[in-house]
């Protein structure tokens, strides 16, 4: 078993939309044209310094042409397409805090390079209170000097987040639409007019360019595969295999219908988003509000789809030079989103954070003005949208109880999954992650860890008692020999008894086991064992 499970609880925190997509191509690569080719070797320290701040590296993007070309990753169908000579103007707004100069002058460069100038109505940087002095008066003058008159500079003099920060850059926009960026991306050939040209179609649509990747090491190219933009129910962005139906169809160029997006890259029609609602304010720093406007916009009466003839590429960065506690914001925004859009399918996002239902422990705000907004909008439910839009999402209506399971023979341990590839429950010292979340079903079932979510997953393991032995198992529920070995009878502060052997899990006391408590399955001794959090209402 790799590395043991005992050394280190597993933690919670993920990297949040940096999956790869599902069947990544890696592309060539190449620095593209005007770049420099420079190893990680010859760099110094600084270097790593520089890293630690930004989470790329900023080094070397100083020495990379501001006007790189990248290689060009459409579908080849894409270069023949024609489109209407008047097409709506763009404002592209760029938030930053903390990042590199060269870093944000190349986004700025890029899509001056890559836009028609015709369609290209201005560029608003947004800062959103950066500390480093290389970020004020050097990055004025630069753009002034360099592109009079397009860009606008807003800057924010307290820090917001990058919910709001976009939102201070849509205030100022005056183009019919807008695009809102990372100030660390590059843009693709075409990437506008077909953007552009859907949203003139139909101002309900947002329009997601496809994302390609910029290495955050060597500053190299790589292709993303064809993906829609997911989650999981705690919220968390992910890419996801296109729909069937787009599948089905062979057309590389068409566009894919996404249930939400990553959001780094997204472009809306000004008023539309206005009318809709924006961003919700209410959320702070980080995350969440890329799945609250899928969800809102597709509820909403909108659709939201990804373009593989518009692309942009992204440094996926190692660290946030912000927060270092991102994962608490993207907890606490996602409860307003499952607070305002999920009905009781919220309960669902409260369970893959381990969290209770009340009193959760995170204060998400005020969440009136957004459900007053849902109100007047009138909106559809979120059953229509995971029925319609995200099919792919697991339920997980029959649950009964979950959260950290105990003994009261073992204070301070709670049931575990243990490692992932070992097939053991085990115990474990508290601390609530997900690696701890036990599911108890209607039917029967008690499941351990995080929640597989969708069904690009699996879902988490079955507790089960094969009889044989005293070791309870883990397994995929499906693999159990007879399905009576994974159904459990369990009440809080009660045992827990296997319907098909009548043995009770318990806890054991031994020398030679971790933290000298095992786990077995065994004559019924009479132990108790609780669980955390009850839903009320189980069914829909
Ligand atoms: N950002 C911001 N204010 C913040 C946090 C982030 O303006 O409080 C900007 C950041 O500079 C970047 C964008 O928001 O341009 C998205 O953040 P990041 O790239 O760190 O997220 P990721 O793409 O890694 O998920
Ligand atoms: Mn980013």
């Amino acid at each position: 078993m790799g590395v043991s499970h005992f050394d280190k609880p597993k933690s919670d925190v993920k990297q949040p939309c940096l999956a790869k997509p599902i069947g990544l191509v890696e592309g060539p690569g190449g620095l593209g044209q005007g770049g420099m080719a420079a190893t990680l070797q010859e760099d110094s320290r600084e270097t790593e310094s520089k890293y630690e701040e930004y989470g790329y590296n900023a080094q070397l993007s100083d020495r990379i042409s501001l006007d790189r070309t990248i290689p060009d990753y459409r579908p080849k169908k894409c270069r023949q397409v024609t489109h209407a000579a008047d097409l709506p103007q763009i404002s592209v707004v760029f938030i930053f805090v903390n990042e590199a100069l060269s870093v944000i002058l190349r986004s700025v460069h890029s899509v001056v390079n890559r836009t028609p100038s015709r369609l290209l109505k201005e560029v608003i940087l947004v800062d959103d209170n950066s500390d480093s002095v290389e970020l004020k008066a050097s990055l004025d003058q630069y753009v002034n000097r360099r592109y009079p008159g397009l860009v606008k500079i807003v800057r924010n003099n307290r820090r917001e987040g990058l919910i709001r920060a976009r939102l201070q850059g849509w205030k100022v926009a005056t183009a019919p639409v807008v695009g809102f960026f990372d100030a660390h991306v590059e843009f693709g050939t075409g990437w506008a007019e077909p953007v552009l040209s859907r949203i003139q179609e139909d101002r309900r649509r947002i329009v997601l360019p496809a994302i390609d990747n910029i290495k955050y090491d060597t500053f190299e190219l790589q292709q993303y595969a064809s993906a829609a933009h997911g989650y999981n129910w705690g919220l968390w962005c992910m890419y996801i295999i296109p729909p069937q139906d787009w599948l089905d169809r062979g057309d590389e160029a068409a566009p894919i219908r996404t249930p939400a997006m990553i959001g780094c890259s997204f472009v809306v029609d000004r008023e539309y988003f206005g009318d809709i609602g924006l961003l919700d304010p209410g959320m702070e720093v980080y995350g969440g509000e890329n799945i609250e406007l899928g969800m809102r916009v597709w509820q909403c009466g909108g659709s939201m789809e990804v373009l593989p003839c518009s692309r942009v590429a992204h440094i996926e960065r190692t660290k946030k030079p912000y927060n270092n506690d991102i994962d608490y914001y993207a907890k606490r925004n996602a409860l307003r989103a499952a607070e305002v859009w999920m009905d009781s399918f919220k309960s669902h996002v409260y369970m893959a954070w381990n969290i209770p239902m009340t009193n959760p422990g995170v204060d998400f705000g005020d969440v009136s003005e957004r459900l007053a907004l849902r109100q007047r909008l009138k909106c559809r439910s979120f059953k229509w949208y995971l029925e319609n839009v995200y099919p792919e999402m697991r339920t997980y209506n029959d649950t009964l109880t979950y959260g950290e399971v105990r003994n009261s023979k073992a204070s301070g341990y709670c049931l575990d999954q243990g490692a992932e590839d070992d097939d053991r429950a085990i115990l474990y010292p508290c601390h609530g992650m997900s690696s701890q979340l036990v599911r108890y079903s209607t039917d029967g079932l008690l499941q351990l860890g995080p929640l597989g979510s969708t069904a690009f997953l699996p879902d988490s393991k079955c507790l089960v008692d094969e009889g044989r032995t005293r070791a309870p198992a883990l397994k995929k529920c499906e693999d159990v020999a007879r399905p009576a070995q994974r159904l459990w009878d369990f009440t809080q502060s009660g045992p827990i008894v296997s319907r098909d052997t009548g043995r009770c899990l318990e806890v054991e006391m031994s020398k030679d086991a971790n933290f000298g408590l095992r786990l077995v399955v065994q004559r019924c001794s009479g132990q108790k064992w609780t669980i955390r959090n009850w839903i009320k209402h189980g069914r829909h």
